[in-house]
């Protein structure tokens, strides 16, 4: 079957889904986006995701020229058009087509594009044995300079830490902030788990407010866990008894190992990853008893 791509109000063959050399989400990575994953034919914390992505823009000084509620038909109408349940949704907004020039008022008309895929699950080994990470040599970019609120396409940060962990043979990359303190992964928020704390860094270190970070946060609250954000130091998380990293689509992965200190998977992260899916599972319920909706199709 042809995949169809949502590109500026249209459903396209992905063939046929072609950008300008001009548009300066390409020339400069000028531009937002968000990864958004649908269960069963309902994309979770919809709104959440769109909230971020009108903030992100907002940001940048980006107006985007469409409604969030035409924003959700486009999504939906993706979803159905390449008949996906089990997916996920990658929805970039970029400045639009206009001359070669930083200058943002060069472009005129922003560029809306929707992808959505079926969900390529992560290996199931990944989450029985947890993956390993180093602390990588790369500092994540400062609030001051590049703000890690804004969820932009400007990725090279995160893609030079991701190239020395591969390089380092590790699978992924934690960042520290230029004061030494951690922040995040290079697609995921990170937690540890240590004298029956469950800590993850605060928004102040400059890090991206995952999504599912917050629910994290709201299920071990809910759980009784005592939970801290706050400022942390390598040596924090060398010295944890488990370590799990959150996002979107691997929902919650275990960590063990970061650089020569390994963790097992602890029950504390079995256990909020148990409780997310559950989350999950109540969300779409509550949507598909609220409606209006795509999954009545089959
Ligand atoms: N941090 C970074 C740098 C990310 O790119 C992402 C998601 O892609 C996250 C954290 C996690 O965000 P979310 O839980 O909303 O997917």
């Amino acid at each position: 079957m042809t995949m169809l791509v949502h590109l500026n109000g249209k459903l396209i063959p992905a063939k046929e889904a072609l950008i300008s050399v001009f548009d300066h989400g390409f020339l400069y990575g000028d531009g937002v986006y968000e990864t958004m994953r649908v269960y069963d034919g309902v994309t979770f914390m919809l709104d959440e995701h769109l909230n971020r992505l009108y903030r992100s823009a907002l940001m940048i000084g980006l107006i985007i020229p469409v409604e969030v509620n035409s924003l959700k038909n486009y999504i939906y109408d993706t979803l159905i058009a390449n008949s996906l349940k089990e997916a996920f949704v990658r929805l970039t907004v970029s400045r639009g087509y206009g001359p070669i020039g930083i200058d943002p008022d060069l472009c005129h008309s922003p560029t809306i594009v929707i992808i959505a895929q079926e969900m390529r699950d992560y290996p199931k080994s990944f989450y029985e044995r947890g993956i390993s990470l180093i602390i990588s040599e790369i500092r994540r970019n400062p609030r001051e300079a590049l703000n890690p609120q804004i969820k932009s396409l400007n990725f090279l940060n995160n893609i030079l830490a991701k190239i020395e962990a591969k390089k380092k043979g590790s699978y992924d990359a934690i960042m520290l902030n230029v004061y030494g303190m951690v922040t995040e992964s290079t697609i995921s928020n990170i937690f540890f788990y240590k004298e029956n704390v469950l800590c993850t860094p605060s928004p102040d270190c400059g890090i991206l407010e995952g999504i599912t970070r917050g629910i994290i946060i709201e299920i071990a609250l809910r759980d009784g866990l005592i939970v801290k954000e706050g400022e942390f130091t390598k040596e924090d998380l060398y010295s944890a008894d488990e370590v799990f990293i959150t996002n979107t689509t691997l929902e919650v992965m275990p960590v063990s190992r970061i650089d020569n200190k390994e963790y097992p998977v602890g029950n504390i992260t079995r256990l909020l990853h148990k409780a997310y899916k559950e989350e999950v599972k109540a969300y779409v319920a509550k949507v598909k008893a609220e409606g209006p909706s795509i999954w009545g199709y089959e």
